[in-house]
């Protein structure tokens, strides 16, 4: 039988808040997180471990994690 499917958190980034700084990238401890350009992005979502470093450590308050 089929696994059921694996519910994934939900990250949301404003890219108007973001400064693209990395501090969220240097802390996520399964590297889900990168930077593109000016904003950071979501690189592997289901490596995410729904730890909340990234939404308690950003300065800017530019990224939330929802389980
Ligand atoms: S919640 Fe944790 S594992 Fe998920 S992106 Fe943020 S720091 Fe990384
Ligand atoms: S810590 Fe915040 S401002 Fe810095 S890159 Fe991550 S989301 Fe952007």
């Amino acid at each position: 039988m089929a696994e059921p499917a694996k519910k994934l958190p939900r990250i949301e980034i404003s890219e108007r808040r973001c400064k693209a700084c990395s501090i969220c990238v240097d802390f996520c401890p399964t590297n889900v997180l990168e930077i593109r350009g000016t904003t950071c992005v979501v690189k592997d979502l289901e490596a995410c471990t729904r730890c909340q470093l990234c939404d308690l450590r950003c300065p800017d308050f530019a990224i939330r994690v929802f389980d």
